[in-house]
Parts: C-alpha cells; structure tokens; sequence
C-alpha cells in the first residue's frame, strides 16, 4: 500500500520483494500499526523522502529470509520492526553506545519501504524478537507507542513510588498509564472530561485529573508535584501549565509532537532545577524489552483492526483522533 507522491492516497499496488542483501532480512507481516508519524511519510513531510513510499514502522511479522553477514535472526522467528530502522555502527554516538541518536539512523516507512506491505526487508540491527504471550495486532502498536512510552518512563529518572503524571489518554497515553502504574509509580492520568475517569482507573490510574473541571498543576501540587510529566498532547497551548505541576527538580518530557512551539516560564526551571525535555523511541533492544515486560505485566494496547486494503480509512480514522486508541492493518494470514 504505497503513496506515489506527497500527499498522494494509498495505492494498492503488487511488486517483488528480493532476497535480502547483506545485514539485512525479509519479514513477512503479520500486522502493523497505523502512527500519526505515517502522517510524515503520506503527507512529504520528512525531509528528503523520496516517493513512491510504502509508510509503517510498527510492525509484526515472522522472518521469512535471511541475507549474508546476519548472525541473529533465522526463517520463521517472529520480530518486530519500529520507528528505528538500523544504526551505522560508526558515527560518534554510535561508537558511544547511543545508537538511537546515531547520525545515519534509518527510520523505518521514511527511508525505505515500511510495514503496509505483505513484505518488508530491513536491516537486522533494528529488529525485536516478539514474545509468544503477544498476538501480532498486540505486539504491533507496542513497537512505536509501547517502546516511546515505556523506554522514556524507564530512563526518566523517577523511582518506584514517584509520583509519574500522564498528559492525554490516546494512543500513547492509554499505553502510557499503564506503564507508568505497572512501573510502580503513584499514577496521575490527566485529561479532557469526567467521562474518561473510569478508563483511567481500568489502566491503572491512582488519581484521575479532570483538566476541564480541575486545574492540574494546582491538583499535582496538592499531591506534593509531580516528579515526571510525561505529555503526549498535540496541542502546544494544552501543556504550558505542566511546568507549575512538577515538584522540585522534577522533568516535563514530550512524546507527543505539539503543533508548535512551547512557551516555558524560565523561573521554575531556574530556581527549582526543574527540567524541559523530549525522549525518541529506541532500539531494535529497547522494543523487546518493551514487549516482554508487556507480555510479563499484561499490558496491552487497545485497538481497531483494519484489513490491508482499508489502510487509508484506519489512516483516517487515526488522524481524526476519534480511533480507540490506537489502529492496526491486519495481513490476515
Ligand atoms: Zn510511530
Ligand atoms: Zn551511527
């Protein structure tokens, strides 16, 4: 399911997958998960995307071969493929250890051909093993929103017990929260409308914040501030209180990409060493760490499947916000 051009619809369209190269295998999806990120690829939005292109980087499937200098994966092992398209192993934050910030990274569905497909072929060094506890349609949407959520909770510093506060409960919030609860932090869900309370009880939530009815910093406050605030809001304008909602020496980290910049009052950060950041998703690694410890915990994402063919509804779908919470293309096989 390929878009021709910037901004063009999905076609549906038939061409051969070839043997994998070097470093490389073909992967037989079994499921991928519908981003807002596949937004950059349909729409030209990435920098130097070239067309046509095949988006997708929340993928499921099961190798189906296996190319030369390849000392991991075999046929018929089930992987996973994510936003992380591989690392060069050479530039400095590769030759540190941080391959996720590597200078060549390849981003799966943008740079090469991605999960709406019966095949993708992929270098090996991106790739999770998925675990048997996990469907496909579960393991897929845990490969971007799983790992972005659950590797930035993991590496933000908050300690068992620290109250973690969750801005928006979509597709990654509902993800979020449960990382957050089955991490062992005091979980704060925040966001539009007492309607969604009894959801964010059902995912773990300790406290639920009504931000129409409430003001959140003052709530987070009473509870002694918030040690993290993990946002994944859209809107720019909806985060700009969270600063006076962390405690002391507390972090406001962003996930959700905002529609545009964000005002930051300077004081808060100066006098309380508080801390404004952002946190990408991971390697090949980190995603099955992400997916065991979901298949340990029993989180797992909520979804609306769709077959390959209705790509561009799910698409759709997602791009309205109204998809509960999170929309994966079934191959059906
Ligand atoms: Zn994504
Ligand atoms: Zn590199």
């Amino acid at each position: 399911m390929q878009v021709a051009a910037a901004g063009g619809a999905f076609e549906l369209i038939q061409k051969e997958f070839p043997e994998p190269g070097p470093g490389h295998v073909r992967i037989r999806v079994q499921a991928c998960g519908i981003c807002h990120s596949d937004s950059l690829t349909k729409l030209g939005q990435w920098p130097g995307i070239q067309f046509p292109r095949v988006p997708g980087h929340e993928v499921a499937g099961v190798v189906d071969a296996v190319g030369p200098e390849v000392p991991l994966f075999k046929s018929g092992q089930r992987v996973g493929l994510g936003w992380h398209g591989g690392h060069c192993n050479y530039c400095i934050p590769c030759r540190r250890g941080d391959f996720i910030l590597c200078e060549n990274q390849l981003i799966s569905g943008i740079s090469f051909d991605g999960g709406y497909a019966d095949y993708v072929i992929a270098p090996a060094n991106a790739l999770a093993y998925v675990h048997d506890d996990l469907s496909d349609v579960e393991a897929a949407p845990l490969m971007c929103a799983g790992i972005t959520t659950f590797n930035c909770l993991r590496n933000s510093g908050a300690r068992t017990g620290d109250t973690v506060a969750i801005l928006g409960i979509g597709g990654l919030g509902h993800l979020a929260v449960q990382y957050a609860a089955k991490s062992g932090y005091r979980t704060i869900a925040i966001a539009r409308g007492q309607d969604k309370a009894p959801l964010a009880k059902q995912l773990g939530a300790h406290v639920y914040i009504d931000s129409t009815a409430q003001v959140p910093a003052k709530e987070l406050q009473k509870l002694g501030g918030a040690k993290v605030i993990l946002s994944t809001l859209t809107s720019a304008k909806a985060l700009e209180w969270a600063m006076d909602g962390l405690a002391l020496a507390g972090k406001l980290i962003i996930v959700g990409a905002p529609d545009g910049p964000i005002a930051v009052n300077p004081f808060p950060l100066l006098l309380g060493r508080r801390t404004v950041t952002g946190w990408p998703s991971g390697t090949g690694m980190d995603s099955e760490d992400t997916l065991n410890f979901s298949a340990l915990t029993g989180v797992k994402p909520m979804i609306e499947v769709y077959p390959l063919e209705k790509a561009e509804e799910g698409y759709e779908r997602m791009m309205s916000g109204k998809a509960r919470f999170r929309a994966v293309i079934n191959m059906g096989k």
